[in-house]
């Protein structure tokens, strides 16, 4: 087995991963990118529809665009990247990174880390649906991967589940493929995904969107052969006599993303709604040498988001194994009132802090608060769709660092 020493080890070639890979190199570290694909991009390989980039290059690039330039910045910041090849473990004393990959394992002595593992997407087994387990029945980024990648149809007529933009851009997508889409459902009383998304993927297309509704039974034995939605009350359980048959061999399942942070959640804690490791403003988890950026944080909507997310960890990776990060006391932030992702969770004051969070319900006028309103910024047409960001600047900080207890709250006004 070889053993290789490098300064920062960046897990995960997606548009976090790849940024974060470049900034580290840029700061002058030597620098190691691992993929377990055969080539870089991650997700953004699949979607070719255009909608990336917007505020990075101020251009509307389609994802293979967008991750090629990412690959270009990277081919010239001089990182060394090992494609085909996946991270197996992290020992947390050691900070031995163990990998496979087609010439064997090989262990990875990193000084500094960048987890940058993207999100996967929920399976039909999480949903409890009752029946049988048919063919048919695809997550909504399998379904753009055969279509897009491998020039396969899922199938001839689609009901899909869960309308987030993947649902939206995969129902729009089928569409202009052949395929029938008879309908997206959504159990929430308003659409997932932007509204843009909702216009242009569904509307334009006269798909037709049923809010508060689920599935609630698969039909089928070797193929699926049918689907009974039915509508639900508020609190998501079906209302008795409302069920409705779609005859269907393909049921699309855009039902949520989970980030991918197995990995490390064992040593370093996953906050309970992200669902990925607990940050600090400079994207460090409670391992002090572990950074983490991207989808494998919190699931993020906008790729410029999360590339801005993985240049800022790569760059504090790279000063970390310069030994150039002072130790501060850390100001724990905490979930108020209409606050479901935050992102981070303790604020470092000792740097500038981007708020990353998502609101519950859509909001006509509401209003961020953070420490009793030390930071607050007002929002007008607030969704769960988009996530907003509210700047804490370093004097404010300080003062955030006087109060006992720092909650993050949207008030509607
Ligand atoms: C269908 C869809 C449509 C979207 N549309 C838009 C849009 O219009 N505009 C926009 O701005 N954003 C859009 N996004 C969002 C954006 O594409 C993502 O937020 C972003 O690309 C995620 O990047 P990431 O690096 O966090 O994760 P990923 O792209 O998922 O990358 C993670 C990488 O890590 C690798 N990896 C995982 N585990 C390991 C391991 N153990 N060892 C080695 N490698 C590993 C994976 O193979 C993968 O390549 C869309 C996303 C989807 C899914």
């Amino acid at each position: 087995m070889k053993s290789y020493r490098t300064d920062v080890l960046v897990i995960g070639g997606g548009a976090a991963g790849l940024a974060a890979a470049s900034a580290a190199a840029e700061a002058g570290r030597e620098t190691i990118l691992i993929e377990r694909e055969d080539s870089p991009g991650g997700v953004l390989e699949q979607c070719i529809h255009p909608g990336f980039g917007v505020h990075r290059y101020r251009e509307e690039l389609t994802g293979p665009e967008f991750a090629a330039r990412l690959v270009e910045e990277l081919d010239a910041s001089g990182a060394e990247v090992l494609t085909g090849r996946s991270v197996l473990a992290i020992d947390p004393k050691t900070r031995a990174v163990e990998t496979v990959g087609p010439e064997g394992v090989r262990t990875i002595r990193p000084k500094a880390v960048v987890f940058a593992t993207g999100a996967r997407e929920r399976p039909f087994g999480a949903l409890r649906i009752p029946g049988p387990r048919p063919v048919g029945i695809f997550t909504a980024g399998l379904a753009q991967k055969l279509v897009n990648l491998h020039n396969l149809l899922p199938g001839r007529r689609a009901l899909i589940l869960g309308s987030g933009d993947i649902g939206l851009i995969m129902a729009r997508r089928l569409h202009l493929e052949g395929v029938e889409v008879v309908g997206v459902l959504e159990l929430k009383p308003f659409p997932g995904g932007l509204m843009r998304n909702v216009v242009q993927c569904l509307d334009d297309y006269e798909i037709p969107l049923h809010l508060s509704h689920t599935v609630i039974a698969v039909h089928g034995t070797k193929r699926l052969t049918g689907v009974t939605a039915a509508r639900v009350d508020e609190t998501g359980r079906p209302i008795t006599g409302t069920a409705r048959e779609f005859a269907v061999d393909t049921l699309i399942l855009s039902v949520g993303l989970i980030p991918e942070a197995e990995l490390i959640g064992r040593f370093v804690g996953l906050d309970p709604i992200n669902r990925g490791p607990c940050v600090d403003s400079r994207w460090r988890t409670r391992a002090p040498w572990l950074f983490a950026a991207g989808n494998s944080v919190a699931v993020f909507d906008l790729v410029d988001t999360v590339a801005a997310a993985g240049e800022s960890a790569g760059r504090f990776a790279a000063r970390f194994a310069e030994n150039d990060i002072p130790e501060v006391r850390k100001i724990p932030i905490s979930r108020g009132e209409n606050v479901l992702h935050l992102v981070p969770t303790e604020i470092d004051p000792g740097v500038p802090t981007l708020i990353h969070l998502r609101v519950p319900r859509p909001m006509q006028r509401a209003q961020v608060r953070i420490g009793e309103g030390i930071v607050s910024r007002r929002l007008i047409g607030v969704r769960p769709a988009e996530m907003v960001e509210v700047e804490v600047p370093v004097e404010a900080a300080e003062e955030l660092a006087k109060l006992a207890d720092v909650k993050v709250e949207v008030v509607e006004e």
